[in-house]
Formats: structure tokens, C-alpha cells, sequence
């Protein structure tokens, strides 16, 4: 089972990040802390040579003999697919310095304050989102598109990038890979034509179009009415944001887009960059925000020199 560990050499933010941690996440999580941060060290030190893995890093941001951001970087060098998020002081203002620059040099994921207002606001979301990227990165999933090229076809390894920028979660095999033969048998496909597509529910696409594959996986390629108030091309943050106000003005608007939904932000996924947009809005509350209140606002989306830590 994966780790959570928590450091913080203040008590009460030790007890309480421990304590709503444990809440949440428990049955899928091991929920470790300390009020120390040698001992957190060395605790951390022996998961890595028990190979047992560590999800996050949580730290206070400041903590006698060694400030948050430099014992994550220790941290980072034990457990490097660790997430790492920090603790900052409610109004510790000089903190924005070294938080943005930890933030810009990649040091840090991402924070939240304390005290909070509930885990819910303002722990639970930046955790939960610390976590997603994680389990994405380390964890199995479900693949709801299988695709099957030729070692050299270059058409699977495009249409897995664009359904992965659309977050659908994609396989791509060779038809060299036992897997992709034996996929091509269970559904009685022929090489003929390549890349074949086989989605979760069974569907089977021979070298389908963009349009083929976003229908077959339910999205909308085709005006719904007649007539719309409002439309607007392109759904980047500009266009949902335009598409929001628009429903929330009572305007019937339809949002065209030709790649990802997102934009920018969706088309760079997998950029490390992109993944801690947490100063302002994420990538994926933006994109999230574009599609649940938009939609029911009748609106149609189409397609950071601190204190040194030792080292371990
Ligand atoms: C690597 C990188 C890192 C970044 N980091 C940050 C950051 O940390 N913080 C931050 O705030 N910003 C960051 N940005 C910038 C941010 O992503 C952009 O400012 C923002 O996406 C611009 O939004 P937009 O809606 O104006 O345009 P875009 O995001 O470019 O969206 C335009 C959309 O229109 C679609 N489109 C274009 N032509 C057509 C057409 N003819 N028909 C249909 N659809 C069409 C495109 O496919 C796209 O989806 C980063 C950008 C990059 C590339």
C-alpha cells in the first residue's frame, strides 16, 4: 500500500494534517507522520530500502533546523515519483518568494494554508489532485481505447496523444506485442487496415477519423439545433470562460472545438509545467469548470537560501 507521510514539527498541524489524512484516505493509503524532521528522514530513507512506496510528501513550510522546501527536495531524492506538497502559515507573506520560485524550479507540486477553513476547501482538492497525477503516473488503469499499429505506423501513436489529451485513457500496442495480436484475435480483426481501435464496450474501428472515434466514444460532433445564440471557437480557458458567461446569461452558445477540450492546458498533459498550475487555477479545475457549470447553463462544448536538510 502506498504512503502518505506527513511532516510538521508543530504539534497541533502534526495531529490535525495526520488526523484528516487518515480520514480521507486510509483504506487505500498508508498514513505516516512526524513531528521530526531527521526522524522523517530516516523514516523515509527505510520505505526506500524496504521498496515500499511513498504517493506524498506533505512538510510545513517552516520548521526548525530545516524548512520545508529543502527537506522535500531530501525528500524528492528518496522517493522521486513522491508528490510533494507544502504547509504555509495563513498570512506568512514573506513566504510568496520562495513558494512561487519552488513552484517555478519544480521543488514543490503544490500547498495549501492552514489553518484551514475545512479539508474539504482547501486540503482534500490539492491532495486529491497531488494524488490523481500520481496514481496516473504510477499506478494501472483502465484502458478504455486499445489501439493495434504496426511496429512503424505512425497513425496509433497520434490518435492515442489526442485521446490522451482528451483523458481517455489509451493502450497502444504493436501488432509485434502478444497483446495486441491476441486483441486482434478476440475480435476476429484482420491487419488490412491498421490501426484498429477497440474501445471498453466492445466497439472495433478500423483506422477510424477523429470524428468516427469521438462519436463512437459519445462526444458530440454535430450541432444539436438549429439555431444557437452564441458561437465560439476553440474551447481554451478563453473560450469555456466566454462559454460560461454566456450560458449564465440565459445565450444558447455552442463551444467548436477541433483537438482537446482545455486547450493549451489540455494539449500539454503530460508537461511538468502544466501540472502545477495550482497558483492559479489547475488545468483540470479549469477544464472541470467548463464542463459541469457550462453544461448546465445551456451550453454545448463539441468536442517555490532556505535552513539545509541533511541527505540520506
Ligand atoms: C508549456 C506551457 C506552460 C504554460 N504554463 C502556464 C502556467 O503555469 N500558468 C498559466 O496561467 N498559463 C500557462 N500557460 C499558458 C496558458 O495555457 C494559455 O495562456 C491559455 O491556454 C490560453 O488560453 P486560450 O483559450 O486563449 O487559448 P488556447 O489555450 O490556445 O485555446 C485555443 C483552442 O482553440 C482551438 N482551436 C484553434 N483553432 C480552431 C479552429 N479553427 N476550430 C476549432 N478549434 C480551434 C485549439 O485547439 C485550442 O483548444 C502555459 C502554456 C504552455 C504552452
Amino acid at each position: 500500500m502506498p504512503t502518505l507521510f506527513a511532516v510538521a514539527t508543530d504539534e497541533s498541524i502534526r495531529a490535525s494534517v495526520g488526523l484528516v489524512l487518515r480520514r480521507r484516505y486510509e483504506p487505500d493509503y498508508r498514513v505516516a507522520d512526524s513531528g521530526d524532521v531527521d526522524d522523517a528522514l530516516r523514516r523515509l530513507a527505510e520505505y526506500r530500502d524496504a521498496g515500499e512506496e511513498v504517493a506524498l510528501v506533505v512538510a510545513s513550510f517552516r520548521m526548525p533546523g530545516c524548512d520545508g522546501i529543502p527537506f522535500l527536495v531530501a525528500a524528492h531524492s528518496l522517493h522521486p515519483g513522491a508528490k510533494r506538497v507544502l504547509i504555509i502559515d495563513v498570512g506568512d507573506v514573506s513566504a510568496a518568494e520562495d513558494l512561487s520560485q519552488a513552484l517555478t524550479l519544480n521543488l514543490v507540486d503544490s500547498y495549501f494554508g492552514q489553518p484551514w477553513a475545512s479539508p474539504e476547501e482547501e486540503l482534500y482538492p490539492v491532495v486529491g489532485e497531488a494524488l490523481r497525477v500520481w496514481a496516473r503516473e504510477h499506478q494501472l488503469r483502465y484502458d478504455k481505447a486499445m489501439i493495434i499499429d504496426s511496429k512503424s505506423g505512425l497513425g496509433g501513436a497520434r490518435m492515442r496523444g489526442w485521446l490522451e489529451r482528451n483523458s481517455v485513457a489509451t493502450a497502444l500496442w504493436s501488432t509485434d506485442d502478444a497483446e495486441g495480436r491476441a486483441l486482434l484475435e478476440a475480435h476476429a480483426v484482420d491487419t488490412d487496415i491498421l490501426p484498429v481501435v477497440v474501445l471498453y464496450n466492445g466497439t472495433v474501428l478500423a483506422d477510424p477519423t477523429d470524428a468516427e472515434l469521438a462519436e463512437a466514444l459519445g462526444a458530440s460532433t454535430h450541432p444539436t439545433r438549429d439555431r444557437y445564440d452564441v458561437a465560439i471557437v476553440g474551447a481554451g480557458p478563453a473560450g469555456l470562460a466566454a462559454a460560461v458567461y454566456a450560458g449564465s446569461e440565459g445565450l444558447c452558445a455552442v463551444v467548436v472545438e477541433h483537438d482537446a477540450v482545455g486547450g493549451q492546458a489540455g494539449t500539454k498533459l503530460q508537461d511538468p509545467q502544466l501540472s502545477r498550475l495550482s497558483v492559479g487555477v489547475t488545468r483540470r479545475r479549469a477544464r472541470g469548470a467548463g464542463k459541469s457549470s457550462g453544461q448546465s447553463a445551456r451550453r454545448r462544448v463539441r468536442h517555490r537560501p532556505q535552513r539545509g536538510c541533511p541527505t540520506r
